[in-house]
């Protein structure tokens, strides 16, 4: 039986338009609408007078002029990075030219503990090195607002979530939406650390989450535990294709996504690949290393 995730997709929002969402918070979506970015980036601005970025977004010069007009009588004191890939983190340099303002993220774009040597997945923005290297439990002191670093690798190896003290809400970046489960695309994308970000935020008490596609979650715990539950299933799912003699993933994806478009079959490979990588690192499943979708894959007790 699938795991039902409480999936929300309305809301109400207009492209190059800063808005109010929270006593402390605003935001501003760039128009880059895809099947990766939903809506498309949610820039935020946190404060007022003195604020933080997080997630400048893509290079759209339309998206840029927008946001440093919307705060122009303001200044951009702090820009922190969820993440470095292409939707998120290359206005960075736009902004900080304009305002002097320093950024902040886990490291450079990384290259992920498998397959190193080969090419790291697409979409990253290898240009972006943050200023500031900030690290898990870190502390950044705004005017009026106090931010929480909050790692969270498993989508990027170096993700960050940050948690504002003030509403107790958390930005998730890309570890937690609202509408789609997170891409966890090897080798920089890493399962067994998603899982175990996931548990962290279990551990936590914030009240909202602010993704930077889609709206706020509210009710979150329910949410990270349907995500946890969603690739448990997944795991088991794959157990079940390799007892039934099943040893290569694109043999075991049409079995696993009946519903899926076959069109979105090769992206569903790599999916199952991470999922495969969690069980190679439990001892549940080995394989002839480095592993790809065209790997055969056992049961370790075989
Ligand atoms: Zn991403």
């Amino acid at each position: 039986m699938a795991v039902a995730i409480p999936y929300v997709y309305e809301y109400e929002f207009a492209y190059a338009t800063l808005e109010t969402v929270s006593p402390l918070v605003r935001r501003m979506t760039a128009r880059n609408p895809s099947g990766f970015t939903f809506n498309g980036t949610g820039t935020y601005v946190i404060g007022h007078g003195n604020v933080a970025v997080v997630d400048p977004g893509p290079m759209i010069d339309e998206h840029i002029a927008a946001l440093s007009d919307a705060l122009a009588g303001e200044t951009i004191t702090h820009i922190l990075i969820t993440h470095t890939h292409m939707d998120h983190s290359p206005a960075a340099a736009p902004l900080k030219q304009l305002w002097q303002a320093p950024t902040y993220g886990y490291g450079p774009h990384g290259a992920g503990k498998i397959a190193s040597g080969t090419p790291i997945e697409e979409g990253g923005d290898m240009d972006f090195v943050p200023d500031h290297l900030i690290q898990d439990g870190q502390m950044i002191e705004g005017d009026g607002w106090t931010v929480e670093c909050v790692y969270t690798p498993g989508h990027t190896s170096n993700h960050m979530c940050f948690a504002l003290k003030e509403e107790k809400a958390l930005f998730t970046g890309d570890h937690v939406m609202g509408w789609s489960t997170s891409v966890i695309g090897p080798p920089d994308g890493d399962m067994t650390a998603y899982m175990e970000s996931l548990e962290k935020l279990q551990r936590r008490d914030d009240q909202v989450y602010w993704p930077t596609h889609g709206t706020a979650i509210r009710d979150v715990q329910p949410f990270v535990q349907a995500f946890i539950d969603h690739r448990l299933e997944r795991e088991q799912q794959i157990l079940a294709c390799l007892n039934d003699g099943l040893t290569r993933i694109p043999d075991m994806v049409p079995v696993m996504y009946t519903t899926t478009d076959p069109r979105m079959f090769p992206a569903a490979e790599r999916s199952v690949l991470s999922a495969m990588i969690r069980l190679i690192d439990q001892g549940t499943v080995s394989s002839t290393l480095p592993v790809s979708t065209a790997s055969d894959f056992l049961l370790t007790s075989d």
